[in-house]
């Protein structure tokens, strides 16, 4: 509940600050002590070394042919900030937790915590995790722009703090990556092995956007819902997850993934 309080006063300010048109104020400060290392088609890449241009460059145009997929007439317009410090991810990203990137959508922000970013993969938090693909991570925070881009800000807003699943569980089913094991989770959510493991390895974050991940699949994937019935249906999350336990359990369902 307090983080849900925390969270709600940074969305406050967040919103306060699009409508103070203090967003390019927001990305200024945001690229202290960083250099641009690419910029083009409204993508543009903050670090602390611009030897890797190339690397920025390959990672850029990744991340917009992976957005063409999901929608050929998106076009981001994004400022990346890659971090030195965990201090500076939380100062920059007004940041709760340890998650691995943050996005601010509103300001037309990502950041992510420090990491090799030359090398494509972000170590995870706990020993318990895997860890991920930079490119997924990054595909995972710029579909959350598209999200409020395709929402609205007010319904993506109102759903980031009503219906928080679907707005994650969107961007993980798309970037098909999770910190979380897949088998591991899926034998939690089965009701074979014990939830446990994720309140003493403190991984309840992670768990939950695996299920909204297996939500989400079953829904788009399996049950092939229209995007636009995704967002508009009110699920109800109890008799949903049965369902998929239901079709897992009856083998009509296979969550197949690479973690
Ligand atoms: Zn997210």
């Amino acid at each position: 509940m307090k983080k849900n309080w925390r969270r709600i006063i940074i969305t406050v300010l967040e919103v306060l600050a699009v409508l103070l048109l203090l967003a390019p104020a927001y990305r200024l400060a945001c690229g202290i002590g960083l250099k641009k290392v690419y910029s083009n088609s409204g993508i543009s890449i903050y670090a602390d070394d611009t030897r890797y241009k190339e690397e920025a460059e390959q990672m850029a145009e990744t991340l917009r042919v992976q957005l063409l997929k999901v929608d050929s007439d998106y076009s981001p317009k994004i400022s990346i900030y890659f971090c030195r410090t965990m201090a500076e991810f939380h100062i920059k990203a007004m940041a709760i937790g340890k998650p691995l990137a943050l996005s601010r959508t509103g300001l037309k922000a990502i950041l992510i915590r420090p990491c090799d970013w030359t090398k494509n993969s972000i170590e995870p938090r706990k020993p318990q995790l895997l860890p991920r693909s930079l490119s997924s991570v990054l595909l995972h925070e710029a579909l959350h722009h598209y999200e409020r881009k395709k929402l609205g800000a007010f319904r993506f807003f109102k759903k980031l703090h009503s219906e928080n699943w679907k707005i994650e569980g969107f961007c993980e089913y798309h970037s098909a990556s999770s910190s979380f094991p897949t088998d591991k989770g899926l034998r939690i959510f089965s009701g074979e092995d014990n939830y446990e493991f994720v309140t003493c390895n403190e991984i309840k974050p992670e768990y939950f956007y695996f299920v909204s991940r297996l939500q989400t699949d079953y829904l788009l994937n399996f049950k092939k819902v229209s995007e636009s019935d995704y967002w508009s249906t009110k699920y109800d999350e109890n008799q949903l997850d049965d369902e998929i336990r239901q079709a897992l359990k009856e083998k009509r369902y296979a969550f197949v993934v690479s973690d």
